[in-house]
């Protein structure tokens, strides 16, 4: 983390025209004879000349156990996942987070694709803590804070569904994911199959859930919720909102198990039942690979980013398929 935090520094002190170093001395010694230059402004490029399709569909992968042994086809080693994140990355996807997704508010670069990295069931395969507060090597948030740090542009960011006593109970857990930038949601309390339990049943799993959260960080908004096992409660409205013990809640958005990806968040997008994509130790029908080959031949149907976060721009027939209240920020070319 605190290398990825320098970069960011070193970065940001190279856009302002100096060095991280020179940084004390100038502060020292303001020379006012002269003045720079006001920074021009930086115009997003054509979206034409970078084939933007802000109406294209986003992969939503789903991840569970990050493991040297994998015992589920749900799971998998270190070094596959490791090597999904090298062909996002050369491919040109671009982390962000669910809630970044669905809410519209994904800002990235010109020419470059959104993917939403999930991770269900909180274990330590995922996010284990050293004595020292640092990812423990080879946990997933490690290999991704590593291969973040290295390829430059790539966000290590997730959006975490966990279950109650996440990360084997380590109170650090959360707070730590909440501080780095990554994303928490709902995974029910105790991982129920919610189409066995009855109305205050499900209810029950939502809030002692959301308590268990809120208790741990405050601050972090839990927007969505992904149903364990794909299932939803025998009352779909109950996926949405509900109300327990005098506690209510509500999701904006509820994630499936499977098996496409996801469409656009300016189209007629159901926030309630948003697909997934298995990734896992060996090949199974529509998983990432599949997915990411077929968006990889059918580049005009993936959301490509037009790096202007106020408009969205599209190809001029995709005009119909754009959801009524985006019009307004619309840009067809
Ligand atoms: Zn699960």
């Amino acid at each position: 983390m605190k290398a990825r935090t320098m970069m960011r520094s070193v970065m940001a002190a190279l856009l302002l025209g100096t060095t991280a170093t020179a940084c004390a001395s100038t502060t020292a010694t303001t020379p006012s004879s002269t003045t720079a230059p006001p920074p021009a402004t930086i115009r997003p490029p054509d979206p034409a000349s970078v084939a933007a399709n802000e109406l294209g569909s986003v992969p939503i992968l789903m991840y569970h156990r990050v493991e040297n042994d994998p015992a589920s086809e749900y799971d998998q080693t270190p070094a596959k996942f490791t090597a999904e994140l090298d062909r996002l990355y050369r491919e040109g996807y671009r982390p962000t987070t669910l809630a970044h997704y669905i809410t519209g508010t994904m800002d990235l670069a010109a020419g470059t694709h959104p993917v939403v990295l999930t991770f269900d069931d909180s274990t330590t395969t995922q996010l284990a803590l050293t004595a020292t507060g640092d990812p423990a090597p080879g946990c997933a948030v490690a290999l991704l804070e590593d291969f973040a740090t290295q390829h430059p542009g790539f966000t290590a960011t997730a959006t975490f569904y966990v279950n109650n006593d996440p990360f084997a109970d380590d109170p650090r857990a959360l707070p730590w994911l909440a501080r780095h930038g990554y994303e928490i949601g709902a995974h029910t309390a105790t991982h129920a199959n919610l189409s066995t339990l009855d109305a205050a049943g499900v209810q029950r799993e939502f809030v002692q859930n959301l308590r268990a959260i809120k208790t741990a960080v405050p601050d972090a908004p839990v927007r969505s919720m992904a149903l364990p096992l794909g299932v939803y409660p025998r009352d779909h409205a109950l996926a949405t909102g509900g109300s327990w013990d005098g506690t209510p809640y509500t999701f904006d958005s509820v994630l499936l198990v499977g098996a496409n990806p996801a469409s656009s968040p300016y189209t007629a997008v159901d926030p309630a039942a948003i697909p997934r994509i298995r990734s896992g130790r060996s090949p199974v029908q529509f998983d990432s690979t599949y997915w990411l080959d077929y968006l990889a031949a059918h580049p005009d149907e993936r959301y490509t980013s037009d790096g202007d976060p106020t408009r969205i721009s599209f190809p001029r027939a995709l005009a119909p398929t754009l959801a009524p209240a985006k019009v307004p920020a619309a840009q067809p070319y």
